[in-house]
């Protein structure tokens, strides 16, 4: 006999606290939506077996025999992948709050840490169970503690890919004082050239970096103009000693050019991409190279500066983006889900997938993209990413169809990581 549904609700209070859910028995879950979106494609009327924190079995009909099936009826509800944020920073905070130089300059590492610890949580619950962390933009190696941290159960959170401190040119990143003298805690690793490139790389795995980040070009051009910072060669040693440990680079580029230097380099994934235009689109596309377009942050950061959101006349940079972002779109670039939150607030990582849909792309192909795309983009399809048999039960389960509405991505119903619920509404 299965417990009865109502059962399921006894469980709640101890979700949170992982210790307690560690001693007890694992649960089996059969979890009964309207619907089951897989990672690519939606499927009426399928339910989906959680056993041993594992997927266990996917259909239209099964079967829980066992006397400790706790039933889930999801009566409108549509059961998806647990989201995948592409481009996070769980060390910074909205910028309208403090400014990204007073963050790295006057926040202690203890309060950067505190407020990681609160951002994890947030966004776990936002029904993201998987974050691409890029960078602790001052905050040295933390983000590899924290996502030990979470890992041992001491604190919820989504799992992490993390980036550890990124990799700039020397020169081109703030803070940055104009007293010559003052030399300045930087936002990120500073590198001369290629030895002190490799070394840095070396370092940054050793300390636990998952991926490199470099910044391909940044505002240390005349007159504060985006410009490239390293050089196609160095971008491509970079790759080379990357890439031979078994890791992936990933580019923050703007322009045509730092993004045309990476994608010949042969990094994953463009962060940003602001400026491109359809022929480095092509080049992505021929090469292989995805898109995280991050449109969240470009957004946020233009309301910060004063614009409100349906007024006219949008600013330049918005005007911009949604141009390229077409431009990418009509090449078939891959296109990872990523907004770069942080910059806006932890939790509504969700905005990043309107805007996506608001700028043009389907909503369904927003659904894969914050799923099974960024699984394989970033190499953890083998655990996450897809409704699939054998893969670890990270699963969202919202109200609604969110390929319908993308906004019935944030009417959260459950949680679930690695088989264990960790929200439910
Ligand atoms: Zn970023």
């Amino acid at each position: 006999m299965r417990l009865p549904t109502f059962l399921f609700c006894f469980f709640i209070p101890a979700l949170l606290t992982a210790q307690v859910v560690e001693s007890m028995p694992p649960i089996v879950y059969l979890l009964k939506p309207d619907r089951v979106f897989d990672g690519e494609v939606m499927h009426e009327g399928w339910m989906v077996l959680v056993m041993g924190g594992k997927i266990a079995a996917v259909g239209p009909s099964i079967t829980a025999s066992s006397r400790t099936t706790a039933v889930i009826e999801l009566k409108g509800c549509t059961l998806l992948p647990g989201l995948i944020e592409g481009h996070s920073h769980l060390f910074l905070h909205p910028y309208d709050e403090t400014t990204w130089d007073d963050q790295v300059l006057k926040e202690s590492r203890a309060e950067r840490t505190a407020r990681a610890v609160n951002h994890a949580k947030a966004t776990l619950l936002a029904g993201f169970t998987t974050v691409r962390d890029l960078g602790t933009e001052g905050a040295m190696y933390d983000d590899v503690g924290l996502k030990k941290a979470i890992g041992k159960g001491i604190i919820p959170g989504p799992r992490m890919l993390v980036a550890t401190r990124a990799i700039v040119a020397t020169g081109s990143y703030g803070p940055k004082s104009e007293v010559a003298e003052i030399h300045l805690p930087k936002g990120a690793a500073e590198v001369g050239g290629p030895e002190e490139l490799v070394r840095e790389i070396r370092t940054q795995i050793g300390q636990g970096a998952d991926l490199i980040k470099l910044y391909g070009d940044y505002r240390w051009g005349l007159h504060e103009a985006t410009q490239p910072t390293f050089t196609e060669a160095e971008m491509a040693l970079a790759v080379t000693v990357t890439k031979s440990s078994g890791r992936q680079v990933v580019v923050h580029a703007s322009t045509p050019e730092g993004m045309r230097r990476a994608i010949l380099a042969g990094v994953s994934t463009i962060e940003h991409g602001d400026k491109g235009d359809s022929a480095v689109f092509r080049l992505m596309k021929e090469r292989g190279v995805a898109l995280c377009p991050t449109l969240a942050a470009g957004h946020s950061v233009a309301q910060y500066k004063g614009w409100k959101v349906g007024t006219l006349p949008e600013p330049d940079r918005i005007v911009e983006k949604k141009k390229s972002f077409a431009a990418a779109l009509a090449a078939n670039v891959t296109i990872c889900m990523g907004g770069d939150v942080g910059v806006f607030t932890h939790g509504d990582n969700a905005k990043e997938m309107e805007l996506m849909v608001e700028y043009g792309m389907k909503q369904i192909d927003v659904l894969r993209s914050a799923t099974a795309v960024n699984a394989d983009v970033f190499g953890i399809s083998a655990t996450v990413g897809r409704i699939r048999v054998g893969l670890d039960a990270d699963i969202l389960v919202v109200e609604g169809n969110p390929a319908d509405n993308i906004a019935q991505i944030r009417a959260i119903r459950l949680v679930m990581q690695r088989g264990r619920l960790v929200n439910t509404r």
